[in-house]
C-alpha cells in the first residue's frame, strides 16, 4: 500500500475557503430552520386567533357591560371555547342506580285483623275516647287507633318521645324515684306505625324460625308485640321503664326495687301498670312488669285501688252497676 499524502493534501488557503463555505452553509441551514419555525408559529397563531375571534359574535346582542368586560380581559383560548355547553356527560351516573335490590326482605307477614274475635276472646269491646280526657283512650287488640293517628309528641332529654300530656308527670315520677336512690330509666316510648310493624314482623319471624306455623306465629307474636294500630306505644302515652341495673324485659324485672316502687307509686303520677300478671285474658297482652301507661291521676287511682285492669274499669264506667241491684259482677259487663 502506497501513501498518497501529497495528492490528498490541500493548500492552507483552500482549506480556509472550504471552512468558510462550510460555515456559511451551516448558517444558511440554521436560518432556514429558524424561518420555518417562525412561519410555523405564526401559522399556528393565525389559526388560533381565527378560532378566538369567532365566538364574540354571539355576544353582539348583549349589553355594554359584556363588551367592556371583553375589552378588559383579553380573550384567551381557554375562556372562549364554550365550555359550559360541553359538560353533557352525566350519563354514566345513571346506570349506577339499579343496585338497591338486596334490601328486599323475604317478609311475607300478614297482620292479624285485630277485630277478629277468634284470636282473642272479646272481653272489652269498649272504645272510650273522652274528648275531655283523650289520654284515657283504650287501645288494645279490639280497639285500633284510627288511621293516620298523630299524637302530640315531644322529645325528652334522654331522646325518648312521649305524648306532651304525659311528659311532665313522667319526669316528676322518675325524679322522685331517683331522689329515693332508685334508678329507673325509660327504655321504650313512642313508636310510629312503621316501627310497630317492623317489631311485629320480627317477632312473627322469630316464632316461625322456632318451628311455629305462620298462623300460630302471628297469634303468639301478637301476645307479646301488639299489632300495628293496637299498640299503646303508638299513642306516646305508654313507656317501658326498667331498672338501670337490670334492663332485661322479663319477669325478673318485677323483683327490682325500681319496679316495686313504680307498681306502688306510679298511679300518683297518673300511670298504671297496664298489663298485670293476672289479666292477660282481658288485656290480650302477657304480663309486662315494665309497661306503664298514662291515663291521668283520677283514672289511675281507680285502676290501682280496684285491682282491675283498664278494660274492666272502663267497662264499669260505661255500664255502671245499678245501685239497687247492688252486686253486678264486672265479668257480666265485659
Ligand atoms: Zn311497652
Amino acid at each position: 500500500m502506497e501513501n498518497k499524502k501529497p495528492v490528498r493534501r490541500t493548500p492552507p488557503k483552500r482549506r480556509r475557503n472550504l471552512k468558510k463555505k462550510k460555515n456559511g452553509m451551516k448558517f444558511m441551514w440554521i436560518l432556514v430552520v429558524a424561518l420555518i419555525c417562525v412561519i410555523g408559529v405564526l401559522v399556528v397563531r393565525l389559526f388560533n386567533n381565527q378560532d378566538v375571534e369567532t365566538p364574540p359574535h354571539i355576544d353582539l346582542p348583549g349589553q355594554e357591560e359584556d363588551q367592556l368586560q371583553e375589552q378588559q380581559t383579553p380573550v384567551t383560548p381557554e375562556e372562549t371555547p364554550e365550555q359550559p355547553e360541553i359538560p353533557q356527560e352525566p350519563i354514566p351516573q345513571i346506570p349506577e342506580q339499579p343496585e338497591p335490590t338486596p334490601e328486599v326482605p323475604s317478609e311475607k307477614v300478614e297482620y292479624v285483623d285485630a277485630s277478629d274475635p277468634t284470636i282473642y276472646p272479646v272481653v272489652a269491646n269498649v272504645t272510650v275516647i273522652d274528648t275531655q280526657a283523650p289520654y284515657t283512650m283504650l287501645v288494645n287488640p279490639w280497639n285500633k287507633l284510627p288511621e293516620g293517628y298523630e299524637p302530640d309528641i315531644i322529645t325528652r332529654s334522654d331522646g325518648h318521645k312521649v305524648h306532651a300530656t304525659a311528659a311532665e308527670p313522667l319526669q316528676k315520677m322518675l325524679n322522685d324515684a331517683w331522689a329515693e336512690g332508685l334508678k329507673p330509666i325509660v327504655c321504650s316510648s313512642f313508636r310510629t306505625e312503621t316501627k310497630q310493624k317492623n317489631l311485629f314482623a320480627n317477632e312473627v319471624n322469630s316464632y316461625i324460625r322456632s318451628g311455629y306455623t305462620r298462623e300460630n306465629a302471628i297469634t303468639e307474636a301478637a301476645k307479646w308485640v301488639a299489632n300495628p294500630g293496637t299498640s299503646e306505644h303508638q299513642t306516646g302515652l305508654a313507656v317501658d321503664i326498667v331498672s338501670l341495673n337490670y334492663q332485661v324485659l322479663d319477669k325478673k324485672q318485677e323483683d327490682t326495687p325500681e319496679q316495686k316502687w313504680l307498681m306502688e307509686n306510679s298511679y300518683k303520677y297518673g300511670f298504671i301498670l297496664r298489663y298485670p300478671s293476672n289479666k292477660s285474658d282481658i288485656t290480650g297482652i302477657y304480663y309486662e312488669p315494665w309497661h306503664y301507661r298514662y291515663v291521668g291521676v283520677e283514672l289511675a287511682e281507680e285502676v290501682y285501688t280496684s285491682g282491675l285492669c283498664l278494660e274492666e274499669v272502663l267497662a264499669l264506667k260505661l255500664n255502671p252497676p245499678e245501685e239497687d241491684g247492688g252486686e253486678t259482677a264486672v265479668s257480666d259487663l265485659l
